[in-house]
């Protein structure tokens, strides 16, 4: 790998640890390195108290390869040289979009609302903005406001639609996290990313819905309370619930749309609570910490700020390693922790060892949780967290 300036031959990545072997040293990583090349070297975790280096695989979710994992990734690469062929993009950005389909592919709803997703995806769904560019004459206002009908406007800002989204934000706690938004396609990506399956679930429904009832009013239909869109919704997110995932299994009954309450813990232990959220646009990651008694009493709480981080696994166990440290060094003995990434908890049980991103600090983690009197892990909804 070529750096910026000349470096001695027996220089090692060492020399861009700080000497607690926890940080990069990013000042020296930014010198040596270009921006992209930096950016990539910051993002990967060190462990807090070392573990040994090893070679990962970033194509299984255990960093162990396979030989299926490889098959798949050739068929995906050639998918992805065959689409570039008709279309221009950094592979980056290839791998971005690959992470996108696979997220929106795999909601639990018809495709026909996928299909108005993946249209945002590609800025392919003709509002008045899409219109207009095209030079079709038709009229490029929106039905419900009259402002000029862009893609964001028609299905998130208008103040129509916020009634909607109001509405499902009080009964299904699915906020829209609106406050970085630069581009909808951007934005539709990461919030696919970082949600439950059920918030996935209902923002597809939601978005078809609205859609669909933008296009009815055009087309001459009477136009409805926004209540009275949010209701339709609702009793289709229902209808799928019930239909799709009443018979899988008790994993997915977590999602059933009674929302769990907080549960308290045993009397001599304390529930931590973990929670991280990726602030994509600007690679920062808030964490928080909530531990409480039996009686639900916050008894301590903590929370902060790392950065360059973009990966929701790998930012969940980072806030889980601060909490394990957090509660320790606040002397509590016995503690039960939850996260609502049931992919971390399910590396922090197994007794494989774990090379993917994660797994150094999967590795802290593990080599934590024997330094209490007893430490569980448990997933749950995302709902009764904090
Ligand atoms: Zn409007």
């Amino acid at each position: 790998m070529q750096t910026l300036i000349p470096v001695e031959d027996n220089q090692t990545v060492s020399s861009l640890i700080s000497s607690n072997g926890s940080t990069w040293k990013e000042d020296t990583v930014r010198e040596l390195f270009d921006r992209d090349i930096a950016e990539r070297i910051l993002k990967i975790p060190l462990s807090s108290e070392g573990c040994s280096d090893f070679a990962s695989w970033p194509y299984t979710k255990n960093g162990i390869y396979t030989v299926r994992s490889g098959y798949n990734l050739a068929r995906t690469n050639q998918f992805w040289i065959n689409r570039s062929s008709v279309s221009s993009g950094s592979s980056s950005n290839q791998d971005v979009m690959q992470k996108l389909w696979k997220n929106l592919w795999r909601i639990q709803c018809p495709d026909k609302m996928k299909i108005v997703l993946w249209r945002i995806a590609h800025n392919c769904l003709p509002t008045g903005d899409q219109l207009h560019k095209r030079s079709i004459a038709t009229r490029y206002d929106c039905i419900y406001c009259n402002k000029f009908e862009t893609l964001e406007h028609c299905l998130l800002l208008c103040h129509y639609v916020k009634e909607i989204w109001a509405e499902l934000k009080k009964c299904f706690n699915l906020s829209l996290n609106l406050k970085s938004f630069v581009h909808i396609q951007q934005w539709l990506l990461d919030w696919i990313s970082s949600a439950s399956d059920l918030h996935a679930l209902i923002l597809a429904v939601a978005i078809w819905h609205i859609w669909e009832n933008r296009n009815n009013i055009r087309n001459g239909e009477k136009m409805s309370h926004p209540s009275r869109v949010a209701g339709k919704i609702k009793a289709y997110v229902n209808f799928i619930l019930l239909h799709n995932f009443r018979s899988t299994g008790s994993n997915r009954r977590e999602h059933q749309v009674s929302i769990p309450k907080w549960s308290p813990p045993p009397a001599e232990s304390v529930k931590v609570n973990v929670d991280a959220a990726i602030f994509a646009q600007t690679k920062r990651m808030g964490i928080g910490v909530v531990i409480r008694n039996h009686l639900g009493l916050v008894l301590a709480a903590s929370r902060g700020f790392i950065h360059h981080v973009d990966n929701p696994e790998l930012g969940e166990a980072i806030a889980m390693r601060h909490a394990l440290i957090f509660a320790e060094d606040s002397g509590f003995q016995k503690i039960l922790v939850e996260t609502d990434c049931a992919s971390l908890i399910n590396k922090i049980k197994s007794k494989v060892d774990d090379r993917s991103h994660t797994g150094a600090v999967v590795f802290n983690i593990k080599s934590r949780a024997p330094r209490f009197l007893s430490c569980c892990f448990t997933h749950v909804s995302r709902y009764c967290k904090v």
